[in-house]
C-alpha cells in the first residue's frame, strides 16, 4: 500500500504478457486508438490531444510544461510539497522567471490568491499539483481552473496522484493535465499519460520547444494518426503497456468513473477515521485530505524504520516520508486503483500492531472498528 506502483488487476498484468504486437500492425493501431479515446473520457476532456508516451510521471511533467513556454517565460509553480517543488527544478532549465507560491505545510493553495497573482498579468504558465504525494494535500482544481478559462495563461495540472481516483475534469478550465500509468490508472510503471487542451495546442503550434523526445508537435502527428486506427512512427511506443492501459481503462469505465471515485472516497474515509481513532495527526489540514493517499505523523517515540518493517511483517507495505525536514517523522498509505475494503482492514490492522509493537499505547481493534463502521454504512 505505497502510493504507486500500486497492486494491479490480474487482467491488466496478463494483457502485458501477450506477445508484443508490431507497433505498425492493424491490431495495435486499433488498441492504441481505443486507449487514447478512453484516456479522454477518464480525463473528462471533450476536446484536445491525448497522449500515452513511454516514460514515467516526470516525463509527463516535462512534456506538459516544456511545450508551453518560451525561453525565460514567466511561470508560477503552486507547490504543496516535494512534487510541486520538482517543477521549480524543471523550469530552472528553461527559464530565469520562475516564481513559487507555497502555502503553509498541510494547507491547500488559495484559488483567490492564485487568481490575484495571475490576473495582474505576465504569467505564461501556472502549474498546480492536484494531490501532492509527499504531503497528501489535495488542491481544489475546480475552483482554481475556473479563473483560467478567460486568461491566456496556461494551467497545467499534475494529476499523477489523482486522475482515475479523484474527481477531475479538463472541462473545469484545465489546459494540460497528465498522470503516470503506475498510480490510479492501474497499469505498471512506464507510461506518461496526458491530455492537452485547445488553448495549449494553439501555443505549441506557434512555439517550438527546447526539447526533442518531448516535442508534442512531432507526437501530435503520430497520435492523431493512431487516433484514426492507423500507425505512424516517431519513437517506438511501449506496446505492451499500451495494451495493458487499454484493458485497465476498459475496467475503469466498466466500474464507472463516478462509482470509482466514490469507492476511493469511502476507502479514504475509512482509513482516516481509523487513523484519527488511533490518535495520529495528519499532515493535511481538515478539508485538504486526498482520497488516494493518507499522510500522517508517527507518534514521537516510534522510529519510522522499525514501524515500517514491523508493518510489512504484519501484512502491509507503507511508504516513508519525502519532505526533507520531516521525512522520518511520518508515513504514507497509498489507497488508489484496485483498493478494496479487505486491503483497508489489513492495512489498519498492521498499523495498530506495528504501533503497539513499538511501544505506542493502542487498544487493538479501535481503528479497525472505526473503519468497519464507515465500510458497513456504505455497504462495502
Ligand atoms: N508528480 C507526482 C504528484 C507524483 O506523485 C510523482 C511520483 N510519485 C511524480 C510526479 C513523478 O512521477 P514518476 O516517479 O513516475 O516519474
Amino acid at each position: 500500500m505505497i502510493p504507486g506502483p500500486i497492486e494491479y488487476e490480474h487482467d491488466v498484468l496478463s494483457a502485458m504478457s501477450k506477445p508484443t504486437y508490431a507497433h505498425t500492425s492493424k491490431e495495435f493501431s486499433e488498441i492504441f486508438k481505443d486507449a487514447l479515446e478512453k484516456t479522454m473520457i477518464v480525463f473528462g476532456a471533450k476536446e484536445g490531444l491525448p497522449y500515452a508516451i513511454a516514460g514515467s510521471g516526470t516525463l509527463g511533467m516535462e512534456i506538459s510544461t516544456a511545450n508551453f513556454i518560451k525561453k525565460d517565460s514567466k511561470v508560477l509553480v503552486v507547490s504543496t510539497g516535494y512534487f510541486g517543488d520538482r517543477f521549480v527544478d524543471l523550469f530552472s532549465r528553461f527559464s530565469k522567471n520562475v516564481e513559487a507560491y507555497r502555502p503553509p505545510l498541510g494547507s491547500q493553495a488559495d484559488p483567490k490568491q492564485i487568481y490575484e497573482k495571475v490576473s495582474k498579468g505576465g504569467y505564461d504558465l501556472v502549474t498546480v499539483t492536484h494531490v501532492d504525494t509527499s504531503s497528501g494535500v489535495r488542491n481544489n482544481i475546480k475552483e482554481i481552473a475556473k479563473f483560467f478559462r478567460d486568461l491566456d495563461t496556461i494551467l497545467v495540472v499534475d494529476g499523477v496522484c489523482s486522475i482515475g481516483g479523484e474527481d477531475f475534469s479538463m472541462e473545469w478550465g484545465v489546459d494540460v493535465a497528465f498522470t503516470a500509468s503506475q498510480k490510479a490508472l492501474g497499469v505498471p510503471p512506464g507510461l506518461a499519460v496526458g491530455v492537452v487542451g485547445p488553448k495549449a495546442i494553439k501555443f505549441m503550434e506557434k512555439n517550438p520547444p527546447l526539447t526533442f523526445y518531448s516535442d508534442l508537435r512531432i507526437w501530435q502527428n503520430v497520435l492523431r494518426t493512431y487516433m484514426q486506427g492507423k500507425a505512424a512512427y516517431f519513437a517506438t511506443p511501449a506496446v505492451n503497456l499500451i495494451v495493458a492501459l487499454d484493458v485497465s481503462l476498459n475496467m475503469i469505465l466498466k466500474e464507472g468513473i463516478e462509482n470509482r471515485i466514490k469507492r476511493h472516497q469511502i476507502m479514504a474515509e475509512s482509513i482516516r477515521v481509523a487513523i484519527k481513532e488511533l490518535g495520529l495527526k495528519f499532515i493535511p489540514k481538515e478539508g485538504s485530505y486526498a482520497n488516494t493517499i493518507s499522510v500522517q505523523y508517527l507518534p514521537e517515540n516510534v522510529k519510522q524504520t522499525d514501524f515500517l518493517s514491523d508493518a510489512e511483517r504484519f501484512g502491509a507495505v507503507f511508504a516513508g516520508g519525502l519532505i526533507p525536514d520531516i521525512k522520518e517523522k511520518y508515513f504514507r498509505i497509498g489507497h488508489m486503483g484496485s483498493i478494496t475494503s479487505s486491503e483497508v482492514l489489513i492495512a489498519i490492522g498492521a498499523v495498530e500492531r506495528a504501533l503497539k509493537k513499538n511501544g505506542y499505547k493502542v487498544e487493538l481493534g479501535k481503528g479497525l472498528s472505526a473503519a468497519q463502521e464507515v465500510l458497513y454504512k456504505n455497504s462495502y
